[in-house]
């Protein structure tokens, strides 16, 4: 996946365009985006067409801000719900929505 969405951007020459900053903004708007589809509905209301093209459009651009700084994927989302599994303890933090430090 990663080596078609470096062709892709190699393609067009867009390389020179996406630096870390750039990348983290675009991910932000497309975030954004995802969250228009859901605005003033109710979250079934939702058309998932679009939920699912602007998710897509999120993580392609979290995946390249990760390759830019040669990141393993896989491995940096461990590491956080590892993190998250110590910070959220099962027994503390099942049915609470409270943030860790308030468990
Ligand atoms: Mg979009």
């Amino acid at each position: 996946m990663l080596q078609q969405l470096r062709q892709f951007r190699d393609e067009r020459d867009w390389a020179q365009f996406h630096n870390s900053k750039d990348l983290a903004l675009a991910l932000s708007i497309e975030a954004s985006e995802l969250n228009e589809v859901f605005l003033w509905k109710k979250a079934e209301d939702a058309d998932p067409v679009r939920v699912r093209e602007e998710l897509a459009d999120v993580l392609l651009y979290a995946f390249q801000l990760a390759d830019k700084y040669g990141w393993d994927i896989p491995q940096l989302m461990q590491e956080k719900i590892d993190r998250n599994a110590e910070k959220y303890p099962a027994d503390k933090a099942r049915s609470s929505s409270a943030k860790y430090d308030k468990l």
